[in-house]
């Protein structure tokens, strides 16, 4: 929720915008660090989701890891602060100066996706004499039950190693003298709601840890990956419910005492810490539809046009215009001003009678929200502010 002093101040500042909420985002880390501490879980934070340096920073200072997926996101965690020994570094396609440069850095690990990676990073680690710390992705073939477009631990994916490399796997990782392997490494898909999803990860990633084991390897790491959904349709609910999330994974996951369990969540972190603020351009009423178009677009918030994600859109002035709104709500399609017709935010969306000027919030855009900001059409690229903390 907006205070009158929020909107006043909006109404201020050139549009559009995000507008960060920096104590919700530090109650929301704190909920979840204090969950997972309640089993020793260990969380890193998935950088890819928001890297915003005011979002960065108090990740950092609360004490989390960080986890990459390139090798800038390698160069900022570090530059930024995080622990060396708290960055690990996934992706499909790490390219050969990427896993140099991480290797110079003698960051925790790297997650490692194909069988050709692991000898490519042996081989680039022995050509600078280091030992390099590796976790097997693995594809566990689990059905994430969320948009396809954001799963990512099937069979058909690009993501992982299979399950029937494994045996090549080991035979690579025992002709590979300066590869150390700590562990496994897991990630199903985003914006998962259905827990039970994560029941079914835990039994797969029980049966891999046993294989590595039976076939003489120590796994010391369970990382999970992250994944945990958040609720676009309550924003103001706003902080996950870390702890009956984490439960399942202690009630699911066979955890020997040596063992660290490790999560990496990205959008649960800092989904609902952001709206995107914008106005109303031109209020089109036509025949068989009513348009608003907003002085945003898929160039500042992508995810509708990427995978029909759904955000909740309020109209900011339209509150205090006139109570109650003498034309009661009016359907519109809230769409962009970027020449493709999936920029469009919303169709058939309830939304009292809007006006020319009319400050609009697209709410929960913390996740995947800025850092997909393009210059498409040329556009200036998106500025963000964040409420006094
Ligand atoms: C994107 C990603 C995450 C985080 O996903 P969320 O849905 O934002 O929690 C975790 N691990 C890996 C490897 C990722 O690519």
């Amino acid at each position: 929720m907006f205070s009158d002093k929020d909107i006043a101040h909006f109404s201020k500042l050139e549009t559009p915008f995000y507008y960060y909420d920096l104590n919700l985002l530090e109650q929301t880390l704190n909920a979840c660090k204090d969950a997972a501490r309640a089993h020793q879980f260990h969380v890193h934070y998935a950088m890819k989701a928001n890297f915003n340096e005011m979002v960065l920073s108090k990740i950092k200072a609360i004490g989390f890891g960080a986890d990459c997926v390139s090798g800038n996101e390698v160069k900022k965690a570090i530059d930024i602060g995080f622990v060396k020994d708290k960055v690990v570094f996934a992706g499909v396609g790490k390219s050969d100066r990427e896993i140099i440069d991480a290797l110079e850095r003698d960051i925790f690990c790297f997650n490692v996706e194909s069988l050709q990676e692991l000898e490519v990073i042996n081989a680039l680690a022995e050509a600078r004499q280091k030992i390099v710390k590796v976790a097997i992705r693995i594809n566990p073939n689990v059905d994430a039950h969320t948009h396809a477009n954001i799963t990512t631990g099937l069979d058909e994916n690009k993501f992982g190693i299979n399950s029937w490399d494994m045996p090549a796997c080991a035979a690579i990782l025992n002709l590979s003298p300066n590869l150390e392997f700590i562990g496994i490494h897991f990630h199903i898909g985003s914006q998962i709601t259905n827990l039970e999803v994560y029941k079914n990860l835990c039994n797969r990633v029980n049966e891999f840890s046993a294989w590595f084991e039976d076939h003489g390897f120590k796994v010391r790491i369970l990382n999970v990956g992250g994944g945990l959904g958040i609720d676009y349709h309550n924003p103001h609910q706003q902080i996950p419910d870390f702890a009956t999330y984490f439960k399942v994974f202690s009630d699911f996951l066979e955890v020997k005492p040596y063992q660290e369990v490790h999560f990496e969540l990205g959008r649960a972190l800092v989904g609902q810490s952001a709206s995107l603020i914008s106005r109303v351009l031109y209020v089109k009423n036509g025949k068989k539809k009513n348009f608003i178009v907003l002085d945003a677009g898929m160039t500042e918030l992508m995810r509708p046009a990427l995978y029909q994600a759904y955000h909740l859109i309020e109209n900011l002035s339209g509150n205090e215009r006139s109570m109650p709104h003498p034309q009661g709500t009016v359907n519109y399609d809230v769409v962009g001003p970027i020449c493709e017709s999936t920029d469009c935010f919303g169709k058939e969306i309830p939304l009292p009678e809007s006006f020319r000027n009319d400050l609009i919030a697209i709410r929960s855009a913390g996740a995947y929200g800025e850092v997909m900001a393009s210059h498409y059409n040329l556009r200036e690229g998106v500025k963000s502010y964040s409420k006094e903390v």
